[in-house]
């Protein structure tokens, strides 16, 4: 063996050595709670793996979110070498199935362009089919029970409420893997017309929707044995990280996977934080009956964190009544200090905080000096990012968010090329982009015509659009073919029509969903591909153009607010007084900042720069210093109502317990747990009830607590509080709340983001800012 890979095995504890070590057809499942070095284990038995002499390139680990997945790669490269690390693919199970259903899309009716469904689509989709559906019945004239679901919906509005809730019926149908016969077997002969319906419009559009990309890859591995048996030459060995956030579905995909036997699961059910999209600790169980001569490792001792933040961790998630795996999480690591439980009067207060606080902790004159890399400010939504970045900006914080790379996508580039070109005198550099993004031809061909144009440009001495425009219209063609004239012809009347659309349009969401629009299904497709993060073969989830023009439009906003001052109200996008052009050109150089911005905070990215990230994405990764922020009612918990699944009920507090339970394992050394009085618009807010569920000794301030933070016999306005500083009894544990805001969850959104890879022009012609405002709310 490797001195480098028994040097790192060595310095595992028995119980990991003996995960790592075992004999690798075993199937093996590593249960334990946070920072117990899981993922360690895994590195572990990647090395191990390797050495028993199955190629990298043969192992398939799984992981659920991009950051979790390079971190994984670095820890294996920086054991086995980057060459071996760069060989594993390491992907979560929708870009792996993406993958599988582009490679074989015509054995599901598709091509291989197909696109993905996100949910606005799929809302259009369904809206479809019940008008379908309510015609067909109408021509048969048949009074039915369709008749009745579907009856009285005249309105548009009656209509769109109606398919809602057919909406959920499908996605829930679907993460269940239940076929339109199925739900006839069941007796559900409306359910099953639907789901008949809403698949021949998906269909027809040649378009997959998330669920299906699941589903349709244990068809692909059921019911083609060339499929499976292509897998199993691939991947002859399969690691899946965070088990418990797999669904019953992902679960059968993954069993059929490792028909070989050499799985190896690790998770920590405590941590499931992704049931909302199906996810189901019930996979442990499954497992354990599909694999009966797994052998279970328990892993109980937490490496990461300090004692108080292992206790105060710990007696939150005791809260949790519905757990299987109940264990003792011990640490040797020293008490370390207090949790800081802060009070903020608003977000701006809340934001203060923070930035005083990293700037004072990260000061040379601190006691204990952190680096700001090893600081993240973590939250529920998103959007609570917002705030923090543009203040860390002025406070000259270096900073990163996961997906930094953000601008400079291919596919980003290209909208902005196109949109400088309306400037004026805005150089040859956007119109050479330009047209690299909007010739439809392969790479070589490209580079012919774009050099054909170079030359003419360097004989004429003018520029490159004057070039172009002399040899498209036919001045000085030269060796050009007929079909790459006609096209260069075409990106001239596009340039012509963004110009006109500039002048003509008042919004910049517009003007950029349209400019979007305008780029060739076969460019976006060529930056669909599998992509290098790291070195390393990654596949590709967040570069589909349905996260990009969505992160642009939200720019669009971020930059509105930044040009209105505080005392305006951001109205819209409209560009009263100041003319779509120069607010375009103000947008344009406000993007540039944002990548100059970016590309710097990537150079030291988690090095030195404070992470600024979702809890949903901060899975599986670790920093000494963690401010959890807003950390109130409806905020955490957040009871959402998104497929169906957990509102109102016991599981979805409990889940919601798992959030702050991941977050606050994430911290190292010392955990900041923020939550505000009064949010942006004023409306009053509460603290979250498991505040209450820390015990008192474990925080630093826990006298400042007892006004806000609902106490013992305090009636909680928006449900039943746990009234202990002891685990809850079943009753406060199962809290009833009243249903959240109908926010569809965040998570979900990111999720999808990040699941999507599919770039096509008819998808993004179907996105429109509508969508947007549905997706992200
Ligand atoms: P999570 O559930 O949050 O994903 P995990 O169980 O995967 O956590 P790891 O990330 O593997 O835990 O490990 C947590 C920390 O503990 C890491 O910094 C790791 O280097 C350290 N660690 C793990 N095992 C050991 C060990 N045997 N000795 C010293 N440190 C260890
Ligand atoms: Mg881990």
């Amino acid at each position: 063996m490797p001195e480098e890979y028994s040097k790192y095995l060595k310095s595992l504890n028995d119980r990991q050595m003996e995960a790592a070590c075992g004999d690798i057809s075993t199937p093996l499942m590593i249960v334990a709670g946070p920072g117990s070095g899981k993922t360690s284990t895994m590195v572990g038995r990647v090395l191990m793996l390797m050495h028993e002499g199955i190629d990298p390139s043969h192992i398939l680990a799984m992981t659920f979110t991009t950051a979790a997945a390079s971190e994984m790669r670095e820890r294996v490269g920086a054991v086995a070498g980057k060459a071996a690390a760069k060989e594993l693919t390491i992907s979560t199970f929708h870009s792996f199935s993406l993958q599988l259903c582009r490679s074989h899309a015509e054995k599901l009716g598709r091509t291989a362009e197909f696109l993905i469904y996100g949910h606005g689509q799929q809302r259009r989709a369904v809206i479809e089919a019940v008008r379908i559906l309510k015609d067909k019945k109408k021509m048969l004239n048949k009074e039915s029970e369709m008749e009745v679901e579907v009856s009285g919906v005249s309105s548009p509005q009656h209509f769109k409420d109606k398919s809602k809730r057919w909406l959920k019926y499908v996605a829930k149908a679907k993460s269940a893997g239940r076929m339109p016969e199925d739900c006839h077997r069941m007796g559900d002969e409306i359910g099953a017309e639907i789901l008949h319906c809403y698949d021949d419009i998906l269909k027809s559009c040649n378009a997959l929707d998330y669920h299906d990309l699941i589903n349709c890859s244990l068809k692909l591995l059921a019911e083609f044995p060339t499929v499976f048996k292509e897998c199993q030459e691939s991947w002859k060995a399969i690691i899946i990280d965070e088990f418990q956030d797999t669904s019953p579905m992902q679960y059968s995909l993954l069993r059929m996977l490792a028909s070989h036997k050499r799985i190896t699961i690790v998770g920590d059910e405590d941590q499931s934080i992704f049931s909302f999209n199906g996810a189901d600790v019930s996979g442990f169980d499954s497992f354990r009956k599909d694999f009966p001569m797994h052998k279970e490792i328990k892993l109980n001792k937490n490496y990461r964190s300090t004692r108080c933040i292992v206790e105060a961790a710990s007696s939150l998630i005791q809260n949790n009544v519905k757990r299987c795996q109940s264990k003792d999480v011990l640490t040797d690591n020293s008490t370390g200090s207090k949790i800081t439980i802060k009070e903020c009067s608003n977000e701006n207060a809340q934001c203060a905080y923070v930035v005083d606080k990293i700037l004072e902790i990260t000061s040379e004159g601190s006691s204990t000096k952190y680096n700001f890399g090893s600081i993240a400010v973590l939250y529920r939504r998103q959007v609570t990012g917002k705030i923090f970045q543009t203040s860390f900006r002025s406070r000259k914080i270096p900073f990163n968010t996961h997906g930094v790379a953000f601008y400079r996508k291919k596919v980003v580039r290209a909208v902005v090329a196109m949109l400088r070109t309306v400037l004026p005198a805005c150089g040859d550099d956007p119109y050479r982009k330009v047209f690299k993004a909007l010739l439809p031809f392969d790479k070589e061909e490209k580079k012919k015509v774009i050099e054909h144009i170079e030359k003419v440009l360097t004989v004429r001495k003018c520029s490159f659009i004057s070039a172009a425009t002399d040899i498209f219209s036919a001045k000085v063609s030269g060796s050009l073919k007929r079909s790459q004239l006609t096209q260069g012809r075409k990106v001239l009347s596009t340039l012509d029509m963004i110009s006109k659309l500039v002048h003509r349009e008042q919004s910049i969401s517009a003007v950029i969903t349209s400019v979007a629009n305008m780029i060739p299904q076969k460019y976006l497709l060529e930056q669909r591909a599998v992509v290098d993060v790291d070195g390393g073969k990654l596949l590709n989830e967040d570069n589909d153009v349905r996260s990009v023009l969505h992160y642009l439009l939200d720019d669009v906003s971020d930059f509105l607010t930044s040009q209105t001052s505080p005392t305006q109200e951001k109205s819209d996008d409209k560009t009263e007084g100041l003319g779509c052009l120069s607010l375009l050109k103000a947008f344009i150089d406000y993007i540039s900042e944002r990548e100059k911005e970016n590309f710097r905070s990537r150079r030291h990215d988690n090095e030195n720069s404070v992470t600024l990230t979702t809890i949903h994405q901060s899975k599986g990764l670790e920093w000494d210093v963690v401010f959890i922020v807003k950390v109130n009612e409806s905020e955490i918990p957040l009871l959402h109502d998104m497929s169906g699944v957990g509102t109102e009920n016991g599981s979805s507090i409990e889940e919601e317990r798992r959030l702050l339970y991941v977050a606050m394992t994430r911290a190292r050394k010392k955990l900041f747990i923020l939550y505000m009085l009064l949010d942006s618009s004023w409306q009053v807010l509460q603290p979250s009830r498991f505040i209450r569920e820390i015990p008192r000794h474990l925080l630093e301030n826990h006298n400042e607590l007892s006004q806000n933070v609902p106490g013992d016999n305090q009636q909680f306005p928006r449900g039943k509080l746990p009234i202990s500083d002891g685990p809850a009894t079943t009753e406060s544990a199962e809290a009833k709340m009243i249903p959240g805001d109908n926010h569809l969850c965040e998570v979900s959104k990111e999720l999808s983001e990040l699941m999507g890879a599919c770039n096509s022009n008819g998808f993004l012609r179907r996105f429109n800012v509508e969508d947007r405002g549905t997706v992200s709310q």
